[in-house]
């Protein structure tokens, strides 16, 4: 399995660590990870100055603490990116003591005490991290916070009730876009009205800048009630002939009512089929 956003030790510009401490190896397997945070404030920052923060915690745990190496095995940002720390083979120094940091692999997010609820690229982030480890480990399936076995706040109460969840991918859809809609809008009217030929409307392009699947709706309404209107028309005009029809008979023996309502109503039929054809 490959991290997609993923950067080496050699991308973020890490300082060499300090032999011999810094080169020592697990000695068993993992049995999975545990979770931090940064245990101060943070200020959210461009995914530009990342790499730079993760710099600043090496010199930290270097200088500040007098450790080998920055502390932890995967350092990951509020963008998602998973930083390699001491990465897989080389044991961490984040957990607590020596134990613990042999047991599981130590993962941060760039997570602070006002940082609030975390977004979802960071825990994702993070999961890419949990799941790295445990494909490429050896590493259990355990997830756990750095305050199990250890007396912390770490990694805050917001990881942590993600941690206890069983640290679960999120599957919120990112919204769709303006330019997304315009160019579904554009799909639909090349290939369903303009490129298909289903209906013709001389006004279904996408050079119509009003262009839209509703106006074929409208104008299908529009027509259809002056049909209706005209039919309507015709029967009137029928029954006013029947009756004129009838009027003349009473005074004239000589005319065959039913052949000429016949003759009538023939042309009627023919002329109504003719407006709807229009
Ligand atoms: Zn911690
Ligand atoms: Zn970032």
């Amino acid at each position: 399995m490959e991290l997609v956003e993923y950067v080496s030790r050699a991308g973020w510009g890490a300082r060499a660590y300090r032999q011999p401490s810094g080169a020592i190896q697990y000695s068993r397997p993992r049995k999975g990870v545990k979770v931090h945070y940064l245990g101060g404030a943070y200020s959210d920052r461009p995914h530009s100055q990342c790499s730079a923060y993760v710099r600043q915690i090496q010199n930290q745990h270097m200088n500040g603490n007098g450790w080998s190496d920055i502390g932890y095995s995967f350092v990951v940002c509020t963008h998602g990116t998973v930083y390699e720390g001491r990465g897989l083979k080389r044991r961490n120094s984040a957990n607590g003591n020596t134990s613990l940091n042999e047991q599981h692999y130590a993962v941060l997010g760039l997570h602070g005490t006002n940082s609030g609820e975390p977004g979802a690229k960071l825990l994702d982030g993070i999961r890419d991290a949990i799941d790295y480890c445990r494909k490429n480990g050896p590493c259990g399936s355990e997830i756990k916070g750095h305050k199990d076995g250890y007396a912390t706040a770490c990694p805050g109460p917001e990881l942590y009730a993600w941690v206890r969840a069983g640290a679960p991918r999120s599957d919120k859809e990112e919204p769709v876009t303006e330019a997304e809609m315009k160019k579904l809008a554009e799909l639909t009217a090349e290939r369903v009205w303009v490129k298909d030929h289903l209906i013709d409307v001389p006004w279904g392009t996408t050079q119509n800048p009003h262009w839209a699947a509703g106006n074929i709706i409208t104008d299908t309404g529009n027509v259809l009630r002056e049909v209706r209107g005209r039919v309507k028309q015709v029967q009137a005009q029928q029954e006013t002939i029947r009756e004129l029809v009838q009027a003349l008979a009473s005074r004239d023996e000589a005319i065959d009512v039913d052949a000429l309502i016949q003759r009538i109503e023939e042309r009627i039929s023919a002329l109504d089929v003719r407006i709807v054809a229009e």
